[in-house]
């Protein structure tokens, strides 16, 4: 019929009902799509045999991690 063309399409709505979905919102660590992302410094801890906290390397970068990484891995905040 007739060929794609936004500029008159008259079912064509704005997408301006999605603040700010300009990135996706998944977790960087597990991947999920969580609201409740937050920016964090990855922790990387080395233990001893007993368990003991004996090393940490905190990571440069910036990740964003859900509620439950969050609560499941040590992290820094930004
Ligand atoms: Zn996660």
């Amino acid at each position: 019929m007739a060929e794609p063309d936004p500029t008159s399409d008259p079912t064509g709505t704005p997408t301006g009902d999605h603040a700010g979905a300009a990135e996706p919102a998944t977790c960087d660590s597990c991947g999920w799509a969580d609201a409740d992302l937050q920016s964090v410094h990855r922790v990387y801890l080395s233990f001893d045999r007993l368990g003991a906290v004996t090393d940490e390397q905190h990571v440069a970068d910036v990740e964003r991690w859900c509620l439950s990484c969050r609560t499941s891995y040590p992290w820094q905040p930004t």
